[in-house]
């Protein structure tokens, strides 16, 4: 009984006629396709089109003034930007900024409709170009509490063995939206938009009737379950689903090194108790409070919220400067005061932070993210390649953020590429994965994670030291989605030192839970892949959680190398774990992923009895070349490229040779290693280079 108009361009904006007025106690159908609105001038992702349909969208329909309190739904997706929601010019409120594809409600108080025509216009300033996409709108003239309430869902999640288990509710309608429910938080759950964290697998709530699909799930290492509702209105109905355990990881403490809170950071929207739920409903075991600048201690909260047993927090800080870069310092004592962030030096910022009683492991966060006009990685100030600060800085984190799932890089491995830089330098520094989350749902808690050698048989009980310690020590896998285990000779792990063998054995199994994808593994020595092998479904079957395992044998390295596994596979896209796209990203193009790897095996090749990175041999070489650039080159044909990189800095820095000479000694070589060491540095001074020059 609804009849749309065709949409017709009015004034750039997508403007639709609705033509007939409702029925009295009907929901109206406003539109119900999906349209592509861009504010701005500039197209943000490759994947939507180049010509956007409007600059806002405008639909122009007839009503009757509403005595009563009416509800607007519609859908979205995409939105990154402020979004304003207007009928008549007045608005009645604001998209929520959520990339997921959503259905939010919306009351529309009394007066706002009037007789005859009426316009509704979502819009942006377009100072920030933002593709978004609306639709699906509705307009119900009841009040929101009787379109939420038109039917009624009991939900009950156990493990295995019948016991009650926090966990993530996730309810997608026909179209794949998230769709808002009747409830809101409250002790015990963490609700957003088709989102409801349970901390013991328990929740009722009303939904509109319709058709609908519920997944429970309870991050990395369970299995997702899902079952079909079709609510008639006033329909009650129960469903009792059970969560499998999919990935094993004894002996592996599952742990987000960076989780915020709205109400010690101020933004985001996830409160403390939310946060606690959410965390247990993720399966995060070692949860760090790193709120910026605050000194955070879950304990009281936690066990007022009877989600203590899951996990055993430790109290830190994201000691968040002004222009100098983000660092997560934990354990701290809990007496301490916050890490004084004013200092305007690594240098003095380091001390400041070695002062702060208890904290064992300081974690560089999101090395290549603008903060304050700052990119730690930017070329400007890093020599990515030889893992060379050009301030003059000395790096004394001991530990570095390889994936940050509330802020993906667009290309997974560039920041193993800067890490695998700082290790040929000689700087030790343990990987980790962590969240960054600040909300509930948008960004969860626990996607990034880090898993760490510990005794994690009692979730409650983890020794907060031992456990950090461990991290500091490198005894950990970094994962998004995907596990990364490595065994060397059958008992080195990340973070050991493996003594010289005439072979190798590097025995490598990705593990990740049903519903995640691995496609290719590579083995990388000093940062250069010296295997790969790709991963086909069903590669590992019958082993529970096993989605590849194989063996490489090495023969014996000429010199130390470190070793680390990556696997990597496409991203998830269903609203039960959704991969985000890319928090500051360098390119339009998004192609989604998850990764797992391991942290770095230690080879002791030349039996020093401690492991020798690139920088040291470096360093001899271009010692014992004594001021002869040709003798350089002709001693680095024993070296691999990551060795050849570092001699070429040193050889530039010292004057023993310019970066001319080292690309016409690259040009002359027939050594694959040394040609392409000398030619990526070349390449990597020069954009320094410029970068440094084109500074303001
Ligand atoms: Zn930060
Ligand atoms: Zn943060």
């Amino acid at each position: 009984m609804i009849r749309l108009s065709h949409p017709i361009s009015f004034l750039a904006a997508l403007a639709l006629l609705i033509a007939v007025a409702p029925a009295a106690g009907a929901e109206r159908v406003l539109t119900s396709k999906l349209h592509h609105v861009r504010s701005g001038a500039t197209r943000e992702w490759a994947d939507f089109p180049a010509e956007a349909e409007a600059e806002r969208l405008r639909i122009a329909f007839t009503a009757e003034p509403n005595a009563a309190e009416a509800t607007l739904r519609i859908r979205h997706r995409d939105v990154k930007q402020t979004w304003s929601v207007r009928i008549n010019d007045r608005e009645i409120g604001k998209l929520p900024t959520d990339e997921n594809d959503v259905v939010t409600f919306w009351t529309v108080p009394t007066g706002i409709l009037k007789a005859g025509d009426n316009v509704l216009l979502v819009s942006s300033d377009g100072k920030i170009s933002d593709d978004v996409e609306l639709g699906d709108v509705r307009l119900d003239d009841r009040p929101q509490g009787a379109v939420l309430s038109e039917t009624r869902v009991a939900v009950s999640v156990t493990d295995e063995n019948r016991q009650p288990i926090p966990c993530r509710l996730t309810i997608v309608d026909a179209n794949g939206s998230l769709v808002t429910t009747s409830i809101s938080s409250q002790p015990g759950l963490a609700v957003r938009p088709g989102v409801i964290y349970t901390r013991d697998g328990r929740a009722t709530f009303g939904l509109p009737a319709g058709r609908y699909t519920l997944y429970a799930g309870r991050g990395f290492e369970y299995g997702v379950v899902s079952a079909p509702l079709t609510l008639e209105a006033g329909a009650t109905i129960e469903r009792q689903l059970t969560l499998h355990r999919e990935v094993p990881t004894p002996g592996l403490v599952a742990c987000d090194t960076h989780c915020h809170t709205l109400t010690f950071s101020g933004h985001g929207d996830a409160t403390l108790d939310e946060r606690l739920v959410t965390i247990a409903g993720e399966g995060i075991e070692l949860p760090i409070a790193t709120d910026h600048n605050r000194n955070v201690d879950y304990e009281t909260a936690a066990r007022a919220a009877e989600v203590r047993k899951y996990f055993t927090p430790a109290i830190g800080n994201e000691v968040t400067t002004p222009r100098m870069g983000h660092f997560n310092v934990f354990p701290i004592a809990a007496d301490a005061s916050p890490v004084e962030a004013a200092a305007t030096d690594w240098p003095a910022l380091f001390a400041a932070i070695r002062d702060c009683p208890g904290v064992i492991v300081t974690v560089f966060n999101h090395p290549r993210d603008v903060h304050g006009g700052y990119r730690p990685f930017g070329p400007e100030h890093h020599l990515s390649l030889v893992g060379e600060n050009l301030d003059g800085w000395k790096l004394e984190a001991n530990a570095i953020e390889l994936v940050n799932s509330g802020a993906l890089q667009s290309d997974v491995l560039q920041v193993y590429r800067d890490w695998f830089g700082l290790l040929n330098r000689g700087i030790r520094i343990a990987p980790v994965g962590a969240s960054d989350s600040h909300d509930v749902a948008r960004y969860f808690v626990g996607q990034g994670r880090t898993y760490l050698r510990c005794d994690d048989r009692n979730p409650g009980g983890i020794d907060v030291n031992s456990a950090c310690r461990s991290l500091a020590d490198g005894h950990v896998m970094v994962s998004l989605g995907l596990l990364c285990e490595i065994s060397v000779n059958g008992k080195s792990g990340p973070g050991d030192l493996v003594s010289p063998a005439d072979e190798l054995t590097v025995d490598v199994r990705v593990l990740g839970p049903s519903w995640t994808k691995a496609e290719s593994v590579a083995l990388y020595a000093n940062g250069f892949k010296i295997r790969d092998a790709k991963i086909e479904p069903g590669d590992a079957a019958g082993e529970r959680g096993v989605k590849w395992k194989g063996t490489w044998r090495l023969p014996r390295f000429a010199h130390d190398v470190h070793l680390v596994a990556i696997a990597l596979g496409p991203g998830v896209k269903e609203l039960y774990w959704p991969i985000s796209r890319p928090y500051q990203p360098s390119t339009p193009v998004w192609n989604s992923y998850v990764v797992g790897s391991t942290g770095a095996v230690w080879i002791d090749a030349d039996g020093s009895g401690s492991f020798n990175p690139a920088f040291e041999y470096a360093t001899r070489l271009v010692d014992k070349s004594a001021g002869d650039f040709t003798a350089l080159v002709l001693k680095l044909a024993d070296y691999d490229e990551a060795v050849a990189a570092q001699a070429a800095r040193l050889a530039h820095v010292c004057q023993l040779a310019t970066p001319a000479d080292l690309l016409a000694a690259a040009a002359r070589t027939d050594h694959g290693p040394i040609r392409n060491g000398f030619l990526a540095y070349g390449e990597a001074w020069r954009e320094c280079e410029t970068a440094r020059l084109n500074r303001k």
